[in-house]
């Protein structure tokens, strides 16, 4: 394939090749700033090309998961189902590269190892694991917030024979489990959505669940021709809903508290929710059930009692409703026969909360009780460092040569999740502090892109060369970040929505709560206000040597 000529200097360097990075570039090559692309897969897809394990499927729905920005790219796709399978996204964002001739200025299987602010260059200097070093005005991220996979630090697991797997970094080719036993660790969204699939091919699947999880059936179905129309016919009243949602998808929030209605109302909503399925049943049923223990255990009481009647052994019925949080507090997971599968012969669930794992032995997991399973491979669905994972593996140095890890020691810092002072012209596409995570990403990324790059393009336009977030805006930023979220049930909980799924990560709340549509008001007011809370400048230009 032939790519643009490598440049040592350019405009922008854009790290990944995701969804953001894919609009970054599409962005500024529009704008005609000079970009360099590194993406550490050999492939486009960012999450959609490393999350190939069996199951992997979108939560969102297909017709609001994706680009808005073209019309043709919208009414030349057709989504085959409510919930596309991983496969499928990966097609659609090839497709999409390939529609809008992205590849060619993508340099993949390529990672950016270090980045430091040059402050005489006024831009980055960044090295890749090529052994290259490119000069950019501009560095931006589109790393994603899952996308450094975590693995269990379980004493003994390089004394197993088998093979062990993460389901954020699935193998390319098909990984066969007839015939074997299998041990799945971990019931988030990733493990929530393999377990069936194992379960089908292997002899044997044994669960390790370690937290309870609260999942809704999914209820995808395949897209009509009919379905697909209306999609389109209606695309600027859907856009319309999803933009003035708080979580970027195209229905109504719920508006009504679980309290103020009867038992009698609130089982007919919830039963009415539970058959739509999907998010909707969440986020379209009450408005306080992150917000009120009351009106949570509301929703988790229904979850449980469907979970019961689905599971037909009650101890295991006991085991899969065991739970230590109240629901909605960690990132709610969606399935398809997840609980069902607990019915087969050849699934059992083990609580590794009340008996947990000792050690691993060249075949299998012993338990602290003694208790010892044979495995012939172990699937790790233990999420990953989430949210500044990958920002800080990247090595990035701002101003005085602070690095990023130290700067966040105590928590990512960020202005909007998009800058961090002390760092300047660096830009995070759905990055710390932003709602990406509490939203549907692709109206979080296009949102944030565009903010970017019409701020890029004004900084040209009028001559300035440095942006930077000031600390005290970045300060209030964050502040009121964490106060929305002690109003909340989140913070009751380990989760990585808290930055609290790994043991040494700084405990704190990584989101905007209050709605991805109030974020977008926000941005658009302090743009108005020329960038109210950056300090945008200019300097002399310096040669860069
Ligand atoms: P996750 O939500 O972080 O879940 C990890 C699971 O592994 C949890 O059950 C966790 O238990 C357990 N675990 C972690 N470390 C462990 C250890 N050392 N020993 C035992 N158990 C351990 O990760 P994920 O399921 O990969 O999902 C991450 C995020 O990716 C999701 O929340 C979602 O945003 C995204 N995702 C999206 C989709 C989709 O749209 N279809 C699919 C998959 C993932 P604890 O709860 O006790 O920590």
């Amino acid at each position: 394939m032939a790519q643009q000529s490598h440049a040592a200097q350019v405009d922008a360097v854009i790290v990944g090749a995701g969804f953001s990075g894919l609009y970054m570039l599409h962005r500024l090559r529009g704008l005609g700033f000079t970009t360099r692309v590194f993406e550490a897969a050999d492939g486009v897809g960012g999450t959609w090309y490393w999350n190939r394990y069996p199951g992997a499927r979108c939560d969102s729905e297909s017709h609001y998961y994706c680009y808005s920005f073209s019309d043709e790219i919208r009414k030349e796709w057709k989504w085959s189902c409510r919930y596309p399978a991983q496969p499928e996204i990966l097609e659609y964002l090839n497709f999409v590269a390939d529609r809008l001739d992205l590849k060619k200025d993508i340099e993949f299987g390529t990672r950016v190892t270090a980045g430091y602010f040059d402050e005489a260059a006024h831009g980055w200097r960044i090295e890749t694991d090529r052994g290259e070093t490119v000069h950019a005005r501009f560095l931006i991220t589109g790393v994603g917030n899952t996308s450094t996979p975590a693995n269990p630090t379980l004493p003994g697991i390089e004394k197993f024979a088998g093979k062990i797997y993460h389901t954020g970094l699935w193998p390319h080719e098909k990984v066969d489990f007839t015939g074997q036993r299998v041990g799945l660790i971990g019931t988030g969204s990733s493990g929530i959505q393999s377990t069936p699939l194992i379960a089908a091919e292997a002899d044997h699947l044994t669960v390790f669940q370690r937290t309870a999880n609260y999942s809704v059936p999914a209820r995808n179905h395949e897209l009509t021709d009919d379905m697909r129309r209306e999609q389109l016919e209606k695309f600027e009243e859907l856009r319309r809903l999803t933009l003035a949602s708080p979580i970027g998808m195209s229905f109504e929030p719920a508006q009504v508290s679980a309290l103020e209605i009867t038992p009698e109302e609130r089982k007919a909503k919830l039963d009415a929710l539970w058959d739509v399925g999907g998010f909707r049943f969440m986020f379209t049923s009450f408005n306080d059930i992150v917000l009120d223990r009351q009106a949570n255990a509301v929703v988790a009481d229904y979850i449980t009692a469907k979970i019961r009647d689905k599971v037909r052994d009650p101890a295991v019925a006991d085991v899969l409703c065991d739970f230590n949080h109240p629901v909605g507090t960690k990132r709610p997971p969606i399935d398809t026969d997840y609980y069902e599968t607990f019915n087969r012969d050849n699934v059992d669930i083990v609580s590794i909360r009340a008996d947990p794992i000792r050690e691993v032995t060249a075949d299998g997991l012993t338990l602290e009780s003694g208790a010892h399973y044979r495995l012939d491979a172990i699937v790790c669905a233990t999420g990953f460092d989430t949210v500044t994972g990958s920002l800080i593996k990247m090595n990035l140095h701002g101003k005085g040569g602070q690095a990023l890890a130290e700067k966040w020691k105590y928590g990512p810092q960020a202005y909007l999740g998009l800058c961090t002072s002390g760092f300047p012209n660096l830009f995070m596409v759905t990055g710390p502090g932003s709602p990406a995570i509490l939203t549907n990403f692709p109206v979080c990324i296009e949102q944030n892109v565009d903010w970017i790059a019409k701020l890029m393009e004004r900084m040209r336009d009028i001559g300035f060369n440095e942006v930077e977030a000031l600390p005290d805006a970045e300060a209030e930023w964050v502040k009121d970040i964490v106060e929305a979220a002690d109003k909340t049930l989140f913070p009751t909980v380990d989760s990585w929505y808290m930055n609290s799924n790994l043991p040494d990560k700084p405990r704190v709340f990584t989101a905007y709560f209050s709605g991805m549509n109030t974020y977008a008001e926000i941005c658009d007011d302090i743009a108005r206000n020329n960038y109210k809370g950056f300090d945008l400048r200019t300097h002399a230009r310096a040669e860069v040597a």
